[in-house]
Protein backbone atom coordinates (compact mmCIF):
# COMPACT_ATOMS: atom_id res chain seq x y z
CA UNK A 1 0.00 0.00 0.00
CA UNK A 2 1.33 3.51 -1.10
CA UNK A 3 1.46 6.12 1.94
CA UNK A 4 -1.73 8.36 0.10
CA UNK A 5 -3.50 5.32 0.86
CA UNK A 6 -2.43 4.47 3.72
CA UNK A 7 -2.81 7.96 5.22
CA UNK A 8 -6.52 7.65 3.81
CA UNK A 9 -7.12 4.29 5.64
CA UNK A 10 -5.79 6.08 8.30
CA UNK A 11 -8.14 8.67 8.24
CA UNK A 12 -11.40 6.74 7.58
CA UNK A 13 -10.96 4.10 10.36
CA UNK A 14 -10.10 6.28 13.06
CA UNK A 15 -11.86 5.75 16.38
CA UNK A 16 -10.08 7.59 18.53
CA UNK A 17 -11.67 10.52 20.66
CA UNK A 18 -13.45 13.38 18.52
CA UNK A 19 -11.58 16.03 16.49
CA UNK A 20 -12.08 19.22 15.55
CA UNK A 21 -8.94 20.78 12.85
CA UNK A 22 -9.89 24.69 11.91
CA UNK A 23 -8.93 26.18 8.23
CA UNK A 24 -7.78 29.51 8.15
CA UNK A 25 -7.88 30.13 4.61
CA UNK A 26 -10.43 30.31 2.09
CA UNK A 27 -8.54 28.42 -0.81
CA UNK A 28 -8.61 25.47 1.63
CA UNK A 29 -11.85 25.85 2.58
CA UNK A 30 -12.90 25.76 -1.57
CA UNK A 31 -10.14 23.14 -1.83
CA UNK A 32 -11.47 20.74 0.95
CA UNK A 33 -14.75 20.69 -0.59
CA UNK A 34 -13.58 20.38 -4.22
CA UNK A 35 -11.64 17.20 -3.15
CA UNK A 36 -14.46 15.69 -1.10
CA UNK A 37 -12.46 15.66 1.93
CA UNK A 38 -14.89 15.27 4.78
CA UNK A 39 -16.30 12.07 3.09
CA UNK A 40 -13.05 11.02 3.23
CA UNK A 41 -12.83 11.41 7.01
CA UNK A 42 -13.78 9.39 9.96
CA UNK A 43 -17.29 10.66 11.77
CA UNK A 44 -14.86 11.32 14.62
CA UNK A 45 -12.81 14.18 12.53
CA UNK A 46 -14.64 17.55 12.19
CA UNK A 47 -13.35 19.74 9.32
CA UNK A 48 -14.34 23.58 10.73
CA UNK A 49 -13.96 26.70 8.38
CA UNK A 50 -12.27 29.18 10.31
CA UNK A 51 -12.36 32.92 9.55
CA UNK A 52 -9.88 32.81 6.60
CA UNK A 53 -12.08 34.10 3.76
CA UNK A 54 -11.32 37.76 3.21
CA UNK A 55 -14.71 38.62 1.40
CA UNK A 56 -16.47 36.93 4.85
CA UNK A 57 -14.13 38.80 7.45
CA UNK A 58 -15.51 42.20 6.30
CA UNK A 59 -17.95 44.45 7.99
CA UNK A 60 -20.38 46.12 6.76
CA UNK A 61 -18.84 49.27 7.33
CA UNK A 62 -16.82 49.42 5.20
CA UNK A 63 -19.71 47.72 2.19
CA UNK A 64 -21.15 50.55 2.89
CA UNK A 65 -18.31 53.52 2.36
CA UNK A 66 -17.60 51.55 -1.03
CA UNK A 67 -21.35 51.93 -1.98
CA UNK A 68 -21.26 55.65 -0.90
CA UNK A 69 -18.08 56.40 -3.05
CA UNK A 70 -19.41 54.63 -6.01
CA UNK A 71 -22.37 56.90 -6.04
CA UNK A 72 -20.20 59.60 -5.50
CA UNK A 73 -19.77 62.31 -8.55
CA UNK A 74 -16.88 61.51 -10.50
CA UNK A 75 -15.00 58.41 -8.83
CA UNK A 76 -15.10 54.90 -9.47
CA UNK A 77 -14.69 51.97 -7.00
CA UNK A 78 -12.54 49.13 -8.38
CA UNK A 79 -12.99 46.01 -6.69
CA UNK A 80 -11.48 41.74 -7.41
CA UNK A 81 -14.45 39.31 -7.45
CA UNK A 82 -16.86 38.51 -4.90
CA UNK A 83 -16.76 41.13 -2.84
CA UNK A 84 -19.26 42.98 -5.54
CA UNK A 85 -22.29 40.74 -4.63
CA UNK A 86 -21.91 41.57 -0.17
CA UNK A 87 -24.90 43.42 1.53
CA UNK A 88 -23.75 46.06 3.58
CA UNK A 89 -26.10 47.77 5.62
CA UNK A 90 -28.49 49.10 2.65
CA UNK A 91 -27.16 47.53 -0.37
CA UNK A 92 -24.30 46.22 -1.82
CA UNK A 93 -21.95 47.30 -4.86
CA UNK A 94 -24.04 45.26 -7.72
CA UNK A 95 -27.02 47.14 -5.91
CA UNK A 96 -25.08 50.36 -6.19
CA UNK A 97 -24.20 49.88 -9.45
CA UNK A 98 -27.69 49.18 -10.78
CA UNK A 99 -28.52 52.55 -8.78
CA UNK A 100 -26.03 54.54 -11.28
CA UNK A 101 -23.18 53.46 -9.04
CA UNK A 102 -19.60 53.07 -10.45
CA UNK A 103 -17.68 49.70 -9.98
CA UNK A 104 -15.12 48.17 -11.65
CA UNK A 105 -14.34 44.96 -11.69
CA UNK A 106 -10.15 44.41 -11.53
CA UNK A 107 -8.79 41.45 -13.01
CA UNK A 108 -5.43 42.51 -12.66
CA UNK A 109 -4.23 45.35 -9.93
CA UNK A 110 -2.15 47.23 -11.96
CA UNK A 111 -4.70 47.76 -14.26
CA UNK A 112 -6.04 50.49 -11.38
CA UNK A 113 -3.27 52.54 -12.45
CA UNK A 114 -3.93 52.89 -16.27
CA UNK A 115 -7.22 53.17 -15.32
CA UNK A 116 -6.70 56.41 -13.34
CA UNK A 117 -3.76 57.36 -15.64
CA UNK A 118 -6.17 57.37 -18.73
CA UNK A 119 -8.96 59.37 -16.73
CA UNK A 120 -6.45 61.93 -14.87
CA UNK A 121 -10.16 64.01 -13.76
CA UNK A 122 -11.47 60.62 -12.21
CA UNK A 123 -11.07 59.67 -8.66
CA UNK A 124 -10.53 55.92 -8.47
CA UNK A 125 -11.03 53.83 -5.05
CA UNK A 126 -9.43 50.43 -4.89
CA UNK A 127 -11.05 48.38 -2.49
CA UNK A 128 -8.15 46.99 -1.05
CA UNK A 129 -9.49 43.91 0.81
CA UNK A 130 -7.36 40.77 1.99
CA UNK A 131 -4.78 39.27 4.31
CA UNK A 132 -1.23 39.03 4.70
CA UNK A 133 -0.82 37.35 0.78
CA UNK A 134 -2.96 40.60 -1.02
CA UNK A 135 -1.06 43.54 1.04
CA UNK A 136 2.02 43.15 -0.77
CA UNK A 137 -0.02 43.72 -3.73
CA UNK A 138 -1.59 46.90 -2.42
CA UNK A 139 2.33 47.99 -1.57
CA UNK A 140 3.30 47.23 -5.04
CA UNK A 141 0.17 49.28 -6.33
CA UNK A 142 0.92 52.42 -4.67
CA UNK A 143 5.00 52.08 -5.05
CA UNK A 144 3.78 52.52 -8.70
CA UNK A 145 1.24 54.74 -8.39
CA UNK A 146 3.73 56.74 -6.66
CA UNK A 147 6.32 56.49 -9.01
CA UNK A 148 4.13 57.37 -12.04
CA UNK A 149 3.07 60.12 -10.08
CA UNK A 150 -0.97 59.04 -9.90
CA UNK A 151 -2.96 61.17 -7.50
CA UNK A 152 -6.39 60.50 -8.82
CA UNK A 153 -6.09 56.89 -7.11
CA UNK A 154 -6.53 56.06 -3.32
CA UNK A 155 -7.14 52.71 -1.66
CA UNK A 156 -10.07 51.90 1.04
CA UNK A 157 -8.36 49.70 2.71
CA UNK A 158 -9.84 46.54 5.03
CA UNK A 159 -6.44 44.72 5.27
CA UNK A 160 -6.41 41.91 8.18
CA UNK A 161 -3.40 39.62 9.68
CA UNK A 162 -3.74 36.02 10.88
CA UNK A 163 -1.82 35.43 13.81
CA UNK A 164 -4.46 37.80 16.13
CA UNK A 165 -7.56 36.35 14.85
CA UNK A 166 -6.34 32.47 15.37
CA UNK A 167 -5.06 34.09 19.07
CA UNK A 168 -8.61 35.32 19.24
CA UNK A 169 -10.29 31.88 18.19
CA UNK A 170 -8.20 29.86 20.44
CA UNK A 171 -9.09 32.33 23.48
CA UNK A 172 -12.42 32.54 22.86
CA UNK A 173 -13.45 28.18 21.77
CA UNK A 174 -12.43 25.69 24.00
CA UNK A 175 -12.65 22.96 21.11
CA UNK A 176 -10.31 23.05 18.65
CA UNK A 177 -7.38 20.82 18.26
CA UNK A 178 -5.42 22.35 15.58
CA UNK A 179 -5.27 23.85 13.03
CA UNK A 180 -4.28 23.83 8.97
CA UNK A 181 -2.29 26.72 8.40
CA UNK A 182 -3.11 29.18 5.97
CA UNK A 183 -1.29 28.31 2.60
CA UNK A 184 -0.81 31.36 1.45
CA UNK A 185 -0.41 33.43 4.32
CA UNK A 186 2.48 31.24 5.01
CA UNK A 187 4.10 31.99 1.41
CA UNK A 188 4.35 35.65 2.80
CA UNK A 189 4.62 35.30 6.93
CA UNK A 190 6.96 31.57 7.16
CA UNK A 191 6.22 28.66 8.48
CA UNK A 192 7.59 30.19 12.03
CA UNK A 193 5.34 32.28 12.57
CA UNK A 194 3.12 29.71 12.84
CA UNK A 195 5.72 27.71 15.33
CA UNK A 196 5.07 30.45 17.36
CA UNK A 197 1.56 30.33 17.78
CA UNK A 198 2.33 26.42 18.16
CA UNK A 199 4.15 27.44 21.21
CA UNK A 200 1.85 29.58 22.74
CA UNK A 201 -1.58 28.32 22.41
CA UNK A 202 -0.16 24.82 22.78
CA UNK A 203 -2.01 23.36 19.79
CA UNK A 204 -0.30 21.56 16.64
CA UNK A 205 -0.20 23.27 13.19
CA UNK A 206 0.22 21.61 9.99
CA UNK A 207 1.00 24.16 7.08
CA UNK A 208 -0.21 22.48 3.64
CA UNK A 209 -0.85 23.25 0.17
CA UNK A 210 -4.36 22.99 -1.71
CA UNK A 211 -3.64 19.64 -3.19
CA UNK A 212 -6.16 16.96 -1.88
CA UNK A 213 -2.97 14.42 -1.12
CA UNK A 214 -1.00 17.56 0.79
CA UNK A 215 -4.20 18.16 2.86
CA UNK A 216 -5.07 14.67 4.02
CA UNK A 217 -1.06 14.30 4.62
CA UNK A 218 -2.04 17.16 6.96
CA UNK A 219 -4.82 16.20 8.61
CA UNK A 220 -3.55 13.10 9.32
CA UNK A 221 -0.18 14.66 10.88
CA UNK A 222 -2.48 16.70 13.28
CA UNK A 223 -4.30 13.60 14.37
CA UNK A 224 -0.97 11.98 15.00
CA UNK A 225 0.18 15.28 17.19
CA UNK A 226 -3.21 14.75 19.09
CA UNK A 227 -3.66 18.13 20.28
CA UNK A 228 -0.22 18.88 21.38
CA UNK A 229 2.17 21.63 20.10
CA UNK A 230 4.05 21.19 16.91
CA UNK A 231 4.30 22.35 13.53
CA UNK A 232 4.53 20.48 10.31
CA UNK A 233 5.47 21.93 6.93
CA UNK A 234 3.41 19.79 3.89
CA UNK A 235 4.32 22.87 1.57
CA UNK A 236 7.80 22.93 1.78
CA UNK A 237 7.61 24.05 -2.43
CA UNK A 238 6.08 27.45 -1.58
CA UNK A 239 6.71 27.55 2.34
CA UNK A 240 9.97 28.12 3.68
CA UNK A 241 10.75 28.77 7.56
CA UNK A 242 11.33 32.49 7.11
CA UNK A 243 9.01 33.50 4.18
CA UNK A 244 8.96 36.39 1.95
CA UNK A 245 10.84 38.65 3.64
CA UNK A 246 11.07 41.13 0.55
CA UNK A 247 7.78 41.08 0.30
CA UNK A 248 6.99 41.91 4.36
CA UNK A 249 9.45 44.81 3.49
CA UNK A 250 7.48 46.16 0.65
CA UNK A 251 4.57 45.68 2.87
CA UNK A 252 5.95 47.26 5.57
CA UNK A 253 7.15 50.78 3.81
CA UNK A 254 3.45 51.91 3.35
CA UNK A 255 1.46 50.15 5.98
CA UNK A 256 1.22 49.61 9.63
CA UNK A 257 -0.23 47.51 12.42
CA UNK A 258 -4.22 48.44 13.65
CA UNK A 259 -7.07 47.28 15.74
CA UNK A 260 -9.17 45.92 13.41
CA UNK A 261 -12.95 44.77 13.04
CA UNK A 262 -13.92 41.82 12.15
CA UNK A 263 -17.13 40.53 11.37
CA UNK A 264 -18.65 38.70 14.54
CA UNK A 265 -16.24 38.74 15.88
CA UNK A 266 -15.54 42.65 16.83
CA UNK A 267 -12.72 44.65 17.39
CA UNK A 268 -9.23 42.17 17.45
CA UNK A 269 -6.18 44.39 18.66
CA UNK A 270 -3.42 44.76 16.50
CA UNK A 271 -5.43 42.34 13.74
CA UNK A 272 -5.06 44.54 10.83
CA UNK A 273 -2.82 47.18 8.68
CA UNK A 274 -3.28 50.61 7.74
CA UNK A 275 -1.36 53.18 5.28
CA UNK A 276 1.07 55.09 7.34
CA UNK A 277 0.62 58.52 8.01
CA UNK A 278 2.99 60.08 5.82
CA UNK A 279 0.74 57.95 3.07
CA UNK A 280 -2.97 59.51 3.90
CA UNK A 281 -3.18 60.92 1.15
CA UNK A 282 -4.10 57.76 -0.51
CA UNK A 283 -6.70 56.83 1.98
CA UNK A 284 -10.04 57.13 0.69
CA UNK A 285 -11.45 57.14 4.35
CA UNK A 286 -10.77 53.79 6.04
CA UNK A 287 -10.55 54.59 9.83
CA UNK A 288 -12.95 54.02 12.14
CA UNK A 289 -15.21 51.71 9.69
CA UNK A 290 -15.83 49.54 12.58
CA UNK A 291 -19.98 48.87 12.58
CA UNK A 292 -21.45 45.59 11.04
CA UNK A 293 -25.12 44.79 10.81
CA UNK A 294 -25.29 41.26 9.20
CA UNK A 295 -28.57 40.83 7.57
CA UNK A 296 -30.81 39.71 9.72
CA UNK A 297 -31.15 36.15 10.73
CA UNK A 298 -27.67 35.70 9.04
CA UNK A 299 -25.37 33.23 11.55
CA UNK A 300 -22.40 34.57 9.60
CA UNK A 301 -20.63 35.52 13.06
CA UNK A 302 -21.07 32.27 14.14
CA UNK A 303 -20.19 30.30 11.61
CA UNK A 304 -16.79 32.07 11.19
CA UNK A 305 -16.43 31.34 14.57
CA UNK A 306 -16.52 27.46 14.26
CA UNK A 307 -19.57 27.82 16.87
CA UNK A 308 -22.19 26.04 14.19
CA UNK A 309 -21.91 24.64 11.20
CA UNK A 310 -23.31 26.50 7.70
CA UNK A 311 -26.37 24.03 7.66
CA UNK A 312 -27.33 24.57 11.14
CA UNK A 313 -28.12 28.06 10.06
CA UNK A 314 -32.19 28.15 9.56
CA UNK A 315 -31.87 30.02 6.23
CA UNK A 316 -29.07 27.55 4.61
CA UNK A 317 -30.39 26.18 1.36
CA UNK A 318 -33.65 28.33 2.17
CA UNK A 319 -33.64 31.88 1.92
CA UNK A 320 -30.04 31.76 1.55
CA UNK A 321 -28.47 29.64 -1.31
CA UNK A 322 -25.79 30.85 -3.92
CA UNK A 323 -27.93 32.32 -6.60
CA UNK A 324 -29.73 34.51 -4.16
CA UNK A 325 -27.58 34.89 -1.12
CA UNK A 326 -27.90 36.20 2.50
CA UNK A 327 -24.98 36.49 3.68
CA UNK A 328 -21.26 36.67 3.03
CA UNK A 329 -20.53 33.57 3.80
CA UNK A 330 -22.38 32.22 1.00
CA UNK A 331 -21.19 34.46 -1.47
CA UNK A 332 -17.83 34.27 -1.54
CA UNK A 333 -16.32 31.06 -3.24
CA UNK A 334 -13.80 30.61 -0.41
CA UNK A 335 -16.75 31.03 2.45
CA UNK A 336 -17.83 28.02 3.75
CA UNK A 337 -21.48 28.57 3.69
CA UNK A 338 -20.57 28.44 -0.13
CA UNK A 339 -18.81 25.62 -0.43
CA UNK A 340 -20.76 23.42 1.74
CA UNK A 341 -23.73 24.69 -0.29
CA UNK A 342 -22.21 22.99 -3.63
CA UNK A 343 -20.31 20.44 -2.14
CA UNK A 344 -23.70 18.95 -0.39
CA UNK A 345 -21.89 18.86 2.64
CA UNK A 346 -23.64 18.54 6.21
CA UNK A 347 -22.60 18.37 9.59
CA UNK A 348 -22.12 14.37 10.93
S1 LIG B 1 -26.38 30.25 5.31
FE1 LIG B 1 -26.48 32.35 4.59
S2 LIG B 1 -27.57 33.45 6.17
FE2 LIG B 1 -26.85 31.53 7.05
S3 LIG B 1 -24.84 31.98 7.95
FE3 LIG B 1 -24.48 31.28 5.88
S4 LIG B 1 -24.40 33.15 4.68
FE4 LIG B 1 -25.38 33.71 6.61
Amino acid sequence: MDKLEFIKEQLKNYDGEDLRFMEVCGTHTAAISENGIPNLLSPKIHLISGPGCPVCVTVTAVIDKLTELSLTENTTVLTFGDLIRVKGSKMSLADARANGGKVEMLYSPMDAIKMAQSNPDRNYVFAAIGFETTTPVYAMVLENAIKAGVHNLKLLTSLKTMPEVIRWVCKNTDNIDGFIAPGHVSVITGSDLFKELSEETGLPFAVAGFEGAGLLTAIYALVKMKGKAGIKNFYRSAVSEKGNEEARKAVNRFFEPCDASWRGMGTIEGSGMRLKKEYSEYDAGSYGLDEDHMPPGCSCSRVLTGEISPDECPLFGKKCTPEDAHGACMVSTEGSCYNYFISGRRKR
